[in-house]
């Protein structure tokens, strides 16, 4: 699943590809019509797909950001703002091509649900092979309650301050502290790959309780987090399965990871284990990791 880096990876690739034009027209798969049609909603949230579609025509898209892991584009028409709102689900991918036929992988030629004709002739590509992914256009991003509860940027000033608070609350401090810095209204776009590792390299056993963790060292955990995002985000993101950048490639930092998917710590060389904690596999170092 694209995780901060990853997203920070795309916005990145696309702003400079689509900044300033406009889309033309519209065109949506038959599965997601189908899919509205059965009351399912794939992909196009809470808006009919052929209203979504004529919606957007005439729109120029002003900017593109990330929050957290969702990206952000900036729209506008006839002096009106509004924001189209993607989350990339498992599997979701843009291109930006001047044919369909440019992407070259067939997994995601053969699973395009949205594309973008843009003014200046080329496509925006939407991919998704899993169909997670969200799409929603809205006035205001306050349409959308769930994006107001989200914690802040991880490299904006306060936002330890902000994890300390919420690892103090009755709602967090007796829960494990993976599910917890895996929690988006906690701390912003740390997923599973880099909740694993930064617990690995704190030496942390992610099942131990929040409030049985030293705010010093908790403190330092937020750091560790901080520098894996950054390092990851220079790396151009991780690629474990279907994560492609605009251009197609895969990320480089699946090289450096020390303990997300390994049978055996780097370490000591014991046989990692796993565990299911908030709902995700978990692995760790049972003699490192405390
Ligand atoms: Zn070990």
């Amino acid at each position: 699943m694209p995780e901060l880096p990853e997203v920070e990876g795309v916005v990145r690739a696309l702003s400079p590809r689509i900044e300033g034009k406009e889309i033309s027209k519209v065109t949506l798969s038959e599965t997601v019509y189908h899919s509205h049609r059965q009351g399912k909603q794939c992909i196009v949230k809470n808006m009919e797909p052929k209203e979504f579609a004529t919606a957007l025509i005439g729109m120029s898209i002003k900017k593109i950001k990330r929050r957290a892991k969702y990206i952000f584009f900036e729209i506008e028409k006839d002096g009106h703002p509004y924001i189209l709102v993607n989350h990339l689900g498992m599997t979701g991918a843009w291109f930006v091509v001047q044919n369909e036929n440019e992407i070259v992988e067939e997994k995601f030629r053969k699973h395009i649900h949205a594309i973008f004709q843009l003014n200046t002739n080329e496509l925006l590509v939407f991919s998704d092979i899993r169909r997670f992914g969200e799409m929603r256009l809205l006035n205001a991003i306050d349409e959308h309650p769930p994006l107001l509860e989200m914690a802040p940027e991880p490299f904006d000033e306060g936002a330890c301050t902000y994890f300390l608070g919420k690892c103090e609350s009755k709602k967090y401090m007796n829960k494990p502290i993976k599910e917890v810095i895996m929690d988006g209204q906690v701390i912003s776009g740390c997923g599973n790959i880099y909740a694993t590792e930064a617990l690995f390299k704190m030496k942390i056993h992610p099942g131990r309780k929040v409030s049985r963790i030293s705010k010093k060292r908790k403190r330092e955990l937020f750091k560790t987090i901080q520098n894996i995002l950054q390092v990851s985000i220079e790396m151009g993101g991780s690629t474990i399965s279907d994560y492609r950048n605009i251009n197609g490639e895969a990320g480089g930092m699946q090289n450096r990871l020390k303990m997300y998917g390994k049978t055996v710590c780097p370490n000591c060389h014991t046989k990692t284990k796993s565990i299911i904690i908030g709902g995700r596999t978990s692995v760790y170092c049972p003699k490192c990791q405390h």
